[in-house]
C-alpha cells in the first residue's frame, strides 16, 4: 500500500501565524488571553487553546471582559470590532492574515470611490462578514454564477470583485465569465489565495491517482469541505475525517494507493496520526 500525503496539507501562512500569535499571547502570561471567535477552525486546537486558559469571545461582542487583550483570528474582523475593543480599553493582537487585509484595504477604497462591492463566497463566513463590514457603500455577497446575474441587476454600474481568499476557484471563473455580458464597469480583483489554489490543484490531481482519498479537517472549516468536494469528484472513495479516530479499516480496505490531504486549519500532529494508522492497516491480512 503506497501512502501520499499532499505537500500543501495542513496549516497555510496566515492560520500557522495566527496561532503561533495566541500561543505567544498564553505564554506570556501578561493577563487573560481571548480570541475573537475561534481562532481556527479545528477543535483539536481550539481545545488545546481553551486547556491553557484562552477564551472565546462571542462574535457579537455582547459580553466583553474587564481587562485582558484579544487576539482577531486570521479570518479577520469588521471595523465596529476594533471600536468595541478599542472603547472598552482591551487590548488587541491583531493576526488578520496580511492577504484578508489587502481584501479589507481594496473593498474600503472602492466604496469610498463610489463602486458596488461584489464578494464572491460563503455569506456565512467569518472572513466574509468581516469584508462586508468594511464596505462603506452597497455591497452584495454572490456564491455561484446563477447569484451574480440577479445580484448584477441590483448592483450599480460601477462595481468591483473579490473572492473570499478560500473560495473555489472553478466558482469564481464562472461568475467572472458572465460580467462581459453585464454591460457593467467591473473591476476584477481575483484575490483567492495561493494556499488555497496549490492546495485545491494538489488534492485534484492526487485524487485522481488514488483509490482512496483521506481529507482532514473540522467539520465547519470552510476550505477543508471544498477540499473534500474536490477530491470526491475525482475519487469516490474520499473520507473526511477530524482526527485519525474517525479512520476505520473498512475506509481504507483494499486500497493500494491512499492519498491524504489536509485543510488549511489542521495541524501536521493530526496528519502524522491519520498517516501512522493508515500504515497500521497496511499488515492486515485483508490487504
Ligand atoms: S488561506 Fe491564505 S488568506 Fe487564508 S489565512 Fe491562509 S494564507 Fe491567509
Amino acid at each position: 500500500m503506497e501512502i501520499i500525503v499532499a505537500k500543501t496539507a495542513g496549516f497555510c501562512f496566515g492560520v500557522e501565524r495566527a496561532v503561533n500569535m495566541v500561543y505567544d499571547q498564553l505564554k506570556a502570561a501578561g493577563g487573560p488571553v481571548y480570541t475573537y471567535g475561534p481562532v481556527i477552525h479545528n477543535e483539536t486546537v481550539t481545545g488545546e487553546i481553551r486547556a491553557m486558559g484562552g477564551t472565546e469571545l462571542p462574535e457579537d461582542l455582547t459580553r466583553l471582559p474587564e481587562r485582558g487583550t484579544v487576539v482577531i483570528r486570521s479570518h479577520g474582523a469588521g471595523p465596529d470590532v476594533y471600536e468595541a475593543l478599542r472603547r472598552k480599553g482591551l487590548t488587541v493582537s491583531d493576526a488578520t492574515c496580511p492577504f484578508v487585509l489587502k481584501i479589507h484595504k481594496i473593498v474600503r477604497e472602492a466604496s469610498e470611490a463610489g463602486r458596488t462591492v461584489l464578494i464572491a463566497g460563503n455569506a456565512d463566513h467569518p472572513e466574509v462578514k468581516a469584508t462586508l463590514a468594511w464596505c462603506t457603500g452597497p455591497a452584495y455577497v454572490i456564491g455561484n454564477a446563477e447569484e451574480a446575474a440577479s445580484v448584477l441587476q441590483k448592483a450599480g454600474k460601477a462595481a468591483v470583485l473579490v473572492a473570499q481568499t478560500t473560495f473555489s476557484m472553478k466558482k469564481f471563473q464562472d461568475i467572472v465569465e458572465i460580467i462581459p455580458k453585464s454591460g457593467y464597469d467591473i473591476n476584477v480583483v481575483n484575490t483567492i489565495c495561493n494556499a488555497t489554489r496549490e492546495r485545491q490543484a494538489e488534492a485534484r490531481s492526487l485524487a485522481r491517482t488514488a483509490d482512496v482519498m483521506i481529507v482532514i479537517g473540522g467539520r465547519h472549516s470552510s476550505n477543508t469541505q471544498k477540499l473534500a468536494e474536490i477530491c470526491r469528484s475525482a475519487c469516490p472513495r474520499t473520507c473526511f475525517i477530524q482526527t485519525f479516530q474517525d479512520l476505520n479499516a473498512d475506509d481504507v480496505k483494499g486500497a493500494k494507493r491512499i492519498g491524504i490531504t489536509a485543510g488549511a486549519s489542521t495541524p501536521k500532529k493530526i496528519i502524522q496520526e491519520v498517516r501512522r494508522k493508515c500504515q497500521s492497516y497496511r499488515s492486515l491480512n485483508s490487504f
